[in-house]
């Protein structure tokens, strides 16, 4: 790779020891111009329109995602035309799909997000859904990430603030950890603890950065998702990252059936869960407020996050998911009340 002073490149360590190469510049895009070969491009319109101002290069074919649903993923790749280098530019799906092409074809991957609301550029597995329920397939590590931060910026700042809302997670995240390792057989490691707590302060610092989506915030977000998921593939699993907030997340989604940004909502599940576990809720609504994260979700009515937060030990042991704060101190009416008149307008 041909880099110039306004690029630098980094290393994401992904499962298994393996290394890709991210390059973070004004410029980051000018990487691809030495694509000569078959490439496929798996993108979305909005952020490829992006892309092509940016951009004078072009792909030997453009797919667009409509659906991460299984059938659709594997529609879209058994009609991709042959590749020799799959290119994924714009958010999550895009980023989870062109994972799944060169995965699914074991070709070469370069990830070039268009947005920072999610870590999906950076972790090996493929987010797909069944019946509107997420399955991870897949385990690949793409060549080069490409960070332009041009790009980046062009996307709306309210979405890459939300991206921070999986390192804040880390705060509720460890909290049950604790917790679950106290109450039951499950391993606590406290070396990756007091890493993953690092991440936590390391984000309340470039927090201001972060907020109004500087190259400096773009670059501290980037290297704190590869650091949260190496983290978790050190531990082999998400306990380092994922609490009860996530639960509430996913609660969330199930019970309302609507899309959300993810942030937003694991923003609120970090507020309420905090609350329950008693947890330092100052802290986490400066760090959220610092870095822009949201956590009221205004478009959820009072009375769907009454019965969501009361019915989460219920949605918890349908789902089968791990142990938290929720097994030690299950919601109360009285304090779901509580939480919910807390939270500000
Ligand atoms: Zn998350």
């Amino acid at each position: 790779v041909d880099t110039n002073n306004s690029q630098d490149v980094g290393n994401a360590q992904a499962q298994g020891g393996l290394m890709a190469e991210v390059i973070y510049g004004e410029n980051a895009l000018e990487a691809l111009d030495c694509c000569r070969e078959r490439t496929a491009a798996v993108t979305m319109p909005v952020p490829w329109e992006t892309f092509e101002q940016r951009s004078r290069w072009r792909p030997s074919h453009v797919a667009y995602v409509s659906s991460m649903d299984l059938a659709s993923v594997e529609a879209l790749e058994q009609n991709l035309p042959p590749a020799d280098v799959v290119i994924g530019v714009g958010g999550g799906s895009a980023c989870d799909m062109a994972k799944y092409v060169a995965w699914k074809r074991n070709i070469p991957l370069i990830l070039v997000p268009t947005v920072l609301s999610v870590d999906a550029a950076f972790t090996p597995t493929i987010a797909v859904r069944e019946r509107s329920i997420v399955r991870y397939v897949g385990n690949i590590t793409p060549e080069r990430i490409l960070i332009d931060y041009r790009l980046i910026q062009s996307a709306p700042p309210e979405l890459n603030r939300a991206g921070a809302a999986d390192i804040a997670s880390i705060q509720t995240a460890l909290h049950d950890w604790k917790l679950a390792a106290t109450h039951s057989d499950e391993r606590f490691d406290s070396s990756i603890a007091a890493q993953a707590q690092r991440c936590l302060e390391q984000l309340y610092d470039a927090a201001e950065d972060i907020y109004h989506v500087t190259p400096a915030g773009i670059r501290a977000l980037a290297e704190l998702f590869q650091e949260e998921v190496r983290l978790c593939a050190e531990h082999g699993n998400s306990r380092p990252e994922e609490g009860s907030e996530h639960i509430v997340a996913y609660a969330i989604e199930h019970y309302t059936k609507r899309h959300f940004i993810h942030g937003d909502l694991v923003g609120f599940g970090i507020y309420a869960m905090a609350m329950l576990q008693e947890n330092n809720l100052d802290y986490a609504v400066s760090l959220m407020k610092r870095c822009g994260i949201r956590y009221t979700l205004p478009s959820v009515e009072r009375k769907t996050l009454e019965s969501i937060l009361l019915n989460l030990v219920q949605f918890k042991r349908d789902a089968n998911l791990f142990f938290s704060v929720l097994d030690v101190k299950p919601p109360t009416p009285e304090w779901v009340q509580y939480c919910l008149d807390s939270l500000p307008a």
